[in-house]
């Protein structure tokens, strides 16, 4: 079944010579230690994120190249320039220096996608302070518990939104001492309490040294979706940094001259590592965009600003699909060459959209908040199987695991066998700890191997499919079933835009099987659609797997980074708490 559905790829699919060719010879070869290598070496020695994701590149003819491009909606876009991002984080770095800030402090940002955003966080790396981007959409409550589980004492926020959020909450911060405010309209703030960024930027000196960290140092929190609980905040350390190379070029086949867009936002591991930190460690020029997903919009803009490699996710890849093909027929898309989606399984119905609709197949890769990099990917280096999230990339060994009694675990060998999905340590980007949490942060590991929550097996070829996440996966009548497996034999059918599937627990078979439908436009929710379904279901998994029950929705409850919260479904269903929502989509 698996190899029937490959897309080969041909020399057009790939436009470019790519970085990656040669999967097995390039595992063999690879070092993390020679890797390093590849990098820079600093004035100071040891290594800073910043230093060179920035630095390195702003002398010469690269440091005139646009480092990153801001697009508005109402506004012209504001380029910066490698040169100019290293003026800027300098000046920002002194600011920091100025306020008594300094290495291993700890520094949030609550922003949209602004360039200070960017300036701030490169800028606090330069300077050896904790970084913590927040989603600007959060409220004041999931504002004050980041804050005070990293224990923030720098803030970096515009005027608007602390006026709307934090003015009168701040006592409930006590261990802020800064807070700086970018003025919304471009002019200065005067904010009793605060400090006006601007002005401070203005005083401060564009040259500075940056701090010596190493690469075990902190350098980032992030706080984890909430798909499955209550966020988690990991900690990941300056040599990150090898990590987001490396895999910039494996994963995203990154090239100097290509115009790279990642559409998630830094508050989200993935617009961090690969908003900010990969694309700049390449030299690539970065669009960001400040607004929300608008099909028309991104059309546009990935004809407009001739984007070559482009990384998203599979939420916005359906709901692109359910815009429908004539809108994407507009736009003509010739420099796009590399496409590749994060953060949820990608159905193979969406691989096949892409190669459809975009002429590209959609290169599905796998990671974590606590891995801090991909690690499981489609590359160029060979075909994809539709469904599956690829391989894993060099310099990371992955397997199988079922865990014993013990409390150790035993590699699956078996193709084809089901377990959890274990990463053996020692890849830089690994987290190294959760705040206020070492407990959990240790039971994530079982000798070797960093157990990531997720099931999921391995085919004869080496390639990796999810099953769902151990919390998700449903128990039947003796079957173990993935949500995955059937959102995506539901989401083959004409009608159907979206799928979330959760077990009800049952007396006799230990929980049913109950899907949520979204649909696509020009379908009507009716009990004859209703039962068409739930026999395309049937046909396609078996009664065994199938739903029982299926409810149309207008829409699923998402994460604001994109993903289902199935959880949130079924505490709906069964009429309990709801729990943590502080990462629920604002109208899911
Ligand atoms: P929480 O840990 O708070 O429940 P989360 O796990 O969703 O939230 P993230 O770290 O943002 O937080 O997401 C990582 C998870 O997303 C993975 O463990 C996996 O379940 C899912 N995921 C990411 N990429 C893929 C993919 N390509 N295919 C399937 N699942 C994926
Ligand atoms: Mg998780």
């Amino acid at each position: 079944m698996d190899t029937q559905s490959i897309i080969h790829k041909s020399a057009a699919d790939l436009r470019v010579a790519p970085n990656f060719v040669d999967y097995e010879g390039e595992r063999c070869r690879f070092s993390w230690e020679a890797a390093v290598r590849e990098l820079s070496v600093e004035p100071g020695g040891g290594i800073n994120i910043a230093w060179q994701a920035v630095d390195r590149h702003c002398t010469g003819p690269h440091g005139t190249k646009i480092a990153l491009r801001f697009l508005a909606r109402n506004a012209s876009a504001t380029n910066i320039s490698y040169a100019e991002l290293a003026a800027l984080t300098n000046r920002f770095c002194n600011v920091l220096r100025q306020l008594g800030v300094g290495k291993g402090d700890r520094l949030f940002i609550l922003s949209g996608r602004i360039p200070e955003l960017y300036i701030a966080l490169l800028g606090a790396l330069k300077n050896g302070t904790v970084v913590s981007p927040l989603f600007s959409a959060f409220g004041p409550e999931p504002i004050a518990t980041r804050v005070n589980l990293g224990a923030g004492t720098v803030l970096v926020t515009t005027d608007l939104l602390f006026e709307r959020k934090l003015a009168h909450c701040l006592d409930q911060m006590p261990s802020l001492k800064h807070v700086l405010l970018v003025a919304e309209d471009g002019g200065q703030t005067a904010v009793p309490g605060t400090r006006d960024l601007a002005m401070l930027m203005a005083q401060a000196s564009d040259a500075c040294a940056c701090e010596q960290t190493s690469a075990n140092d902190l350098a980032l929190m992030h706080f984890t979706s909430g798909t499955t609980g209550i966020p988690k905040g990991a900690l990941h350390v300056h040599g990150a940094a090898i990590t987001h190379w490396v895999t910039g070029r494996y994963a995203l086949d990154l090239h100097p001259d290509d115009v790279y867009w990642c559409t998630a936002d830094p508050g989200w591991v993935t617009g961090t590592s690969y908003g900010v930190i990969a694309p700049l460690l390449h030299g690539v020029a970065s669009v960001v965009d400040r607004e929300e997903f608008d099909a028309e919009r991104w059309y546009g803009i990935l004809q407009d600003e001739r984007v070559s490699v482009w990384y998203t996710a599979p939420t916005a890849i359906r709901m692109l699909m359910r815009a429908g093909a004539p809108i994407a027929r507009k736009y003509a898309l010739p420099q796009l060459r590399f496409v590749a989606s994060v953060g949820e399984p990608l159905n193979p119905e969406a691989v096949c959209w892409g190669k459809d609709v975009l002429g590209l197949p959609i290169h599905d890769n796998w990671w974590q908040t606590e891995t801090g990099g991909i690690m499981i990917a489609n590359t160029p280096a060979f075909d994809i199987k539709p469904g599956s999230m690829g391989r894993p990339l060099p310099g990371v060994d992955a397997a199988i695991v079922e865990h014993l009694e013990d409390g150790s675990v035993r590699v699956l060998e078996t193709p084809d066998t089901q377990g959890e999905l274990a990463l053996r340590r020692g890849w830089p980007a690994m987290f190294r700890g959760y705040l206020n949490n070492e407990a959990r942060y240790l039971k994530s590991f079982a000798g070797d191997w960093y157990l990531t929550g997720d099931l999921a097996r391995r085919d004869a070829d080496g390639y990796y499919w999810f099953v769902g996440r151990a919390d998700d996966v449903i128990k039947s009548a003796g079957h173990l079933i993935g949500p995955f497996e059937v959102e995506s034999a539901l989401m083959e059918h004409p009608a159907v835009a979206e799928a979330g599937v959760i077990g009800k627990p049952d007396p006799v078979v230990g929980e049913t099987v109950k899907a949520f439908v979204a649909l696509n436009q020009g379908y009507k929710a009716g009990e004859a659609l209703r039962m068409e379904l739930l026999g395309h279901a049937r046909k396609r998994l078996g009664a065994a797997v199938a739903p029982k029950e299926l409810e149309f929705v207008a829409q699923l409850p998402h994460t604001r980074s994109g993903k289902i919260m199935r959880r949130l479904l079924k505490a709906r269903e069964l009429g309990l708490a709801e729990g943590d929502t502080s990462t629920l989509e604002s109208g899911s």
